[in-house]
């Protein structure tokens, strides 16, 4: 897959921001909308770009319903903090506040409680705070994982070879034959319970990879409740952004 620019049309009047992407593997052009990346057209590596325009009028009544219900004209989610803004942080919203250090200050300083995200950094960054809420986001997603997998891997009897945690992967986990375990970061704003159910579902393929009966008969035994927490990632999807 090559960059995806951000380009522009006008559909129904408005203007529409939309990402194209040209995939080797793709042979028919496909529209996608959701709301973190907004529309994303993707098309043959060769298609020409003249086409493209004619091919988002034919779906011109599903796409405006879909870019109204997602509120992604713009294109995709570009997301501001400020002290007040609220977090999902492990399924609980927390209030974020910005308190600064001594002018130039490096790094910077995160406390969690149950209800607030407080961090402190240096006075130039909170003009532009995303970088460091990601980069906390990512560190907390990177323990609790590594943790919770370890403490899975017991119960499931195998343990991964390596655990990445991805910054933008489009699945929640996914798990290699090389016994490599991948989880989007973003996983950390879900609550435990639904962290534990992509956790285990991607230890058991350590054991049966495929998604076999034997599969799920072991992944039922090792966490009962995972259906029902699998449904709740489905539905709060578009929630858990950064
Ligand atoms: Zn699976």
């Amino acid at each position: 897959m090559t960059a995806s620019p951000l380009r522009r049309t006008l559909l129904r009047g408005r203007t529409l921001r939309y990402t194209l992407r040209r995939n080797k593997r793709t042979r028919r052009p496909g529209l996608e909308v959701c709301k973190r990346d907004g529309l994303v057209v993707s098309v043959p590596w060769r298609a020409r770009e003249e086409t493209i325009p004619e091919l988002i009028h034919t779906y011109a009544d599903w796409l405006v319903k879909k870019l109204d219900a997602y509120d992604c004209w713009d294109g995709p989610w570009v997301r501001e903090y400020a002290t007040g803004t609220e977090l999902l942080v492990l399924g609980r919203p927390r209030r974020l506040k910005f308190k600064a250090l001594a002018a130039g200050a490096r790094g910077f300083r995160a406390e969690l409680d149950l209800d607030h995200l407080t961090f402190h950094m240096a006075p130039e960054r909170i003009l532009d705070p995303a970088p460091v809420v990601e980069k906390y986001l990512r560190d907390l997603a990177r323990d609790h994982l590594v943790t919770r997998t370890e403490y899975w891997a017991e119960r499931v009897g195998k343990a991964p070879k390596r655990v990445i945690i991805g910054e933008r992967t489009t699945r929640w986990g996914s798990c290699s034959p090389s016994s490599t375990i991948s989880y989007c970061y973003r996983l950390i704003m879900a609550p435990p319970e639904a962290i534990d159910s992509i956790i285990t579902h991607e230890l058991c393929h350590l054991r049966h990879f495929d998604h076999s009966h034997r599969f799920w008969k072991l992944l039922d035994e090792v966490y009962p409740p995972h259906r029902l927490w699998r449904e709740w990632l489905n539905e709060h999807e578009d929630e858990l952004i950064v």
